[in-house]
């Protein structure tokens, strides 16, 4: 398919320079965006956070988010994507290898291109398991950053474990997992991490808070245990395409009845109209 690179489409192929910024530092920003049957799911939402992003690491976006995002969609409409994401990223650019910032007139390079992925329907049906790791992260995880070292060494964990998810903790205290967040229930109430800077505030968790609400379910937005999410009664995490995934077992040890929770449901079914909505709209 074809590949946004700056402002034009352009063939795969050998687009990024030894010492683009990207590859050499991790120096730049991501975002993955859902597309459902050709639509994107919540895609202002995720350029606001690119936006964001950019701003705390002093990038500048290359070019206005309105154009960016009809870009976007003409991209999804070139490869024909159905169900999939859009993969997009932007560093800091190409220039000799020095630590600080590159002259200012280096500029950023943007590239974004289609993946086709399915959702985990078997995982939302009947629920999974995930592993506990130390979170080894650094202090800004709220900042959508190309350096994910610590998260692909946990993943890798749980892909070793059969699980589809490497929760973290830092010490005993539950931040989220390696590429998703994780939400727990107890006594009919959700708790999840507040949004500081121990945790990337999800797009799909955000939306999870806002269902939450309407289906007036108690949110605490609190940090909870190793010691509280073994004893919740029902577990999940979130994320783009991932959507809402069960998690019934931790470590071996089983979460609740280990079996998908009725809070849990409630949420999946109401997440589910959102994305029947936006194939009606
Ligand atoms: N936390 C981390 C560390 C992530 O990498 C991701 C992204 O997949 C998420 C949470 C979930 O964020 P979102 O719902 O915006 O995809």
């Amino acid at each position: 398919g074809k590949v946004l690179y700056n402002q034009q489409f352009v063939e795969r192929s050998k687009l990024i320079d030894i010492e683009d910024r990207g590859y050499q530092f991790g120096d730049g920003i991501y975002e993955v965006i859902g597309v459902y049957d050709g639509a994107f799911f919540l895609l202002d939402e995720h350029l606001q956070r690119l936006k964001r992003s950019a701003k705390e690491i002093q990038l500048s976006l290359p070019y206005e988010l309105t154009e960016l995002k009809e870009k976007l969609v003409e991209l999804v409409s070139l490869n024909v994507l159905t169900d999939g994401v859009v993969y997009l990223q932007i560093t800091r650019g190409e220039a000799e290898r020095w630590h600080h910032f590159p002259h200012e007139s280096v500029t950023p390079i943007l590239i974004a291109y289609t993946k086709i992925e399915e959702t985990l329907d078997e995982a939302s049906k009947n629920g999974a398991s995930a592993v506990l790791t130390e979170d080894i992260r650094w202090l800004r995880c709220d900042i959508k950053t190309l350096n994910l070292l610590p998260n692909v060494i946990a993943k890798q964990k749980a892909v070793e474990n059969n699980a589809v998810e490497a929760i973290l903790h830092r010490g005993d205290v539950i931040t989220e997992a390696s590429a998703s967040n994780v939400f727990m229930v107890k006594d009919g109430k959700v708790f999840t991490h507040p949004a500081n800077n121990y945790i990337l505030n999800g797009i799909t968790r955000q939306k999870v808070l806002e269902l939450c609400d309407k289906l007036q379910i108690t949110v605490q937005e609190e940090a909870f245990t190793i010691h509280d999410l073994l004893a919740a009664d029902e577990l999940f995490i979130t994320a783009t395409k991932l959507d809402i995934v069960p998690i019934i077992q931790v470590d071996n040890q089983p979460i609740g009845s280990e079996i998908p929770g009725e809070t849990t449901k409630k949420i999946i079914q109401a997440f589910h109209s959102s994305l029947q909505a936006l194939r009606i709209s």
